[in-house]
């Protein structure tokens, strides 16, 4: 789609699955399959990690980049991961973007599902160790927040599991990762905003100009379904705090008709939403993944 100057793409980088329970914190299960999709034989629910491009002049930045590849083979089963059908290296050759065109990558946050694909191995040996593992971008700075990466090194016993050093460690080696302290613009036309529900200080980004505005929450909504305010996540360190997010930022998405992207959302790239008779809707009119 184009917003303005920007020529924006949401890439498939593989497909994987969640337990369905946790994903959905307190709904009880006949909701969320209704609302959603129904489990698999292992409660898990298809998911998508939705990576989003933007271009403009010589800039080519990425938002996120999915799940690792080289995950061991033993998480790899229990989380269902995918990439038969999709890649992101496959996805961004689609659209004729190669990694070293990449030069900039936005991290909305370091749960593996976000940021597996920023490093790759060096080769394909067993090993799990960090210096086997260098920048996927080679021409690319990285961004996450500060604040965000001091959590990552001091998780809570709820997200530890979600944090494997080998995506992003190897950036700090390389020299490659940068910190930003707080909200911004990070280039002109987008922004970054803090979300501390899920975890601390994960990055929304927004994509706008006068035309229109892209919203990208990352794991504040992570599908279509979470738009309901009591549908939060398991997952989530501070469910209060997300719910307060929420109710925040979803009266502005409807106020000035914004297109949200939601990164997990297996059945649908991204919809604009309207408030119905009990709480936000989606839009009828949606961008479906084909
Ligand atoms: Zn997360």
């Amino acid at each position: 789609m184009k917003v303005g100057k920007f020529q924006i793409d949401i890439i498939e980088t593989g497909r994987f699955g969640l337990d369905g329970g946790a994903m959905f914190g307190v709904v009880p299960k006949v909701l969320w399959e209704r609302a959603y999709a129904p489990a698999d034989s292992r409660n898990r629910i298809p998911m998508a990690a939705k990576a989003m491009l933007v271009r403009w002049a010589d800039k080519v930045i990425l938002v996120d980049t999915g799940n690792s590849p080289e995950m061991p083979d033993k998480l790899k089963d229990i989380y269902g991961l995918d990439f038969t059908q999709y890649s992101l290296e496959k996805s961004l050759n689609d659209i004729g973007v190669n990694a070293a065109d990449v030069t900039d990558v936005i991290l909305t946050h370091l749960h593996f599902d976000h940021c597996g694909g920023a490093t790759k191995k060096l080769d394909n040996g067993g090993s799990q160790s960090l210096e086997t593992f260098v920048p996927t971008f080679v021409n690319a700075r990285y961004y996450v927040q500060r604040k965000h990466y001091e959590w990552a090194l001091k998780p809570t016993e709820k997200d530890k599991a979600s944090f494997m050093p080998e995506n992003y460690m190897p950036l700090i080696e390389h020299g490659v990762l940068e910190f930003l302290d707080g909200p911004g613009e990070v280039f002109p036309g987008i922004r970054v905003d803090l979300a501390h529900g899920h975890t601390q200080a994960l990055q929304m980004v927004t994509v706008s100009d006068a035309s229109a505005t892209v919203f990208y929450p990352a794991d504040l909504m992570p599908t279509g379904a979470h738009i309901a305010i009591p549908y939060g996540m398991g997952y989530d360190n501070f469910p209060l705090t997300t719910i307060a997010e929420k109710k925040i930022v979803l009266p502005r998405i409807i106020e000035e008709r914004w297109i949200v992207i939601f990164e997990h959302d297996a059945l649908r790239i991204g919809a604009r939403i309207i408030q119905g008779p009990k709480g936000p809707v989606l839009e009828e009119m949606q961008l479906m993944v084909d």
